[in-house]
């Protein structure tokens, strides 16, 4: 038999989110209504980079195990989440997209879709048994970037968080779940371990580790779909509307790029 490892993506957690992340966001009552069931149900948290282990083979799991996954360091992660987390006794990962933090100084890289995490802070989640794994630098569509200034988004981040936590950071989140071959390339020669895309199915074994699928969750996410999530094969029917996460897409992401590099060398002709 396949097993089935949900790996859940969350943004932020609040009752009200700014207007470019509300789609996306979930309420402090529904996260800890979440919480509640997991833990009712026998799950076991346990972090990404764990959960790639195991898809590996290097590591057992627990019978039901899942993975909570944060993206873009909200502030809202250590003032709402993170207490949750503490209270159910589980842990997650953080994927942190360094230039939009909220003293990111002259690092900064654009203006952030909301309040985000401090350096302390992710500093302090760090120290409480959370994993950190980098998000980028500036979240830009990595598929569309030059070789370039693609490693240097990716070294950038993970160099950083490593400097501030002084722990190694391993995993990966591609910024909208874009990504592509010569980006997981890039990826492996930057020195990650893992990355997490968005594909709204499972994780199964075997698995590639640098295209670990997970499941969104957002403000419309109902008690009767988590639960779904959790436990039913056909969930990528729950997600028929998001069209960046079909094969077809990705034939179009990629056709993108090479018309827009195309042009870009006949122009410095
Ligand atoms: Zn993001």
């Amino acid at each position: 038999m396949t097993r089935r490892l949900p790996v859940l993506m969350y943004h932020s957690v609040a009752e009200r989110p700014s207007a470019s992340t509300r789609r996306l966001s979930i309420s402090p009552n529904a996260f800890t209504a979440q919480l509640e069931l997991l833990c009712s149900e026998g799950f076991v948290t346990v972090t990404f980079s764990e959960i790639v282990d195991a898809l590996a083979g290097m590591r057992a799991l627990p019978s039901r195990a899942v993975t909570l996954t944060f993206d873009d360091g909200y502030a809202d992660f250590h003032e709402v989440v993170l207490p949750r987390l503490h209270e159910f006794g589980c842990t997650a990962t953080v994927f942190v997209t360094t230039g939009w933090l909220e003293d990111a100084g002259d690092r900064r890289a654009g203006p952030a879709p909301g309040k985000m995490l401090s350096w302390g802070q992710v500093q302090e989640i760090a120290s409480a048994g959370i994993e950190i794994g980098a998000h980028s630098h500036s979240h830009p569509e990595l598929d569309q970037l030059p070789d370039n200034k693609l490693l240097w988004e990716l070294r950038t981040s993970k160099d950083l968080l490593e400097q501030y936590i002084g722990v190694p950071v391993d995993a990966l989140a591609y910024p909208f779940g874009y990504w592509s071959r010569r980006v997981q390339g890039a990826v492996r020669s930057t020195g990650y371990r893992s990355a997490a895309a968005v594909a709204n199915v499972s994780a199964q074994i075997p698995q590639d580790r640098l295209a670990v699928p997970r499941l969104t969750v957002r403000r419309s996410t109902t008690p009767n779909v988590f639960r779904r999530l959790m436990y039913d094969r056909r969930i990528a029917q729950t997600f028929l509307g998001d069209r960046s996460l079909t094969a077809g897409w990705a034939i179009v992401r990629h056709a993108k790029y090479v018309l827009r590099h195309a042009r870009l060398s006949r122009s410095q002709i």
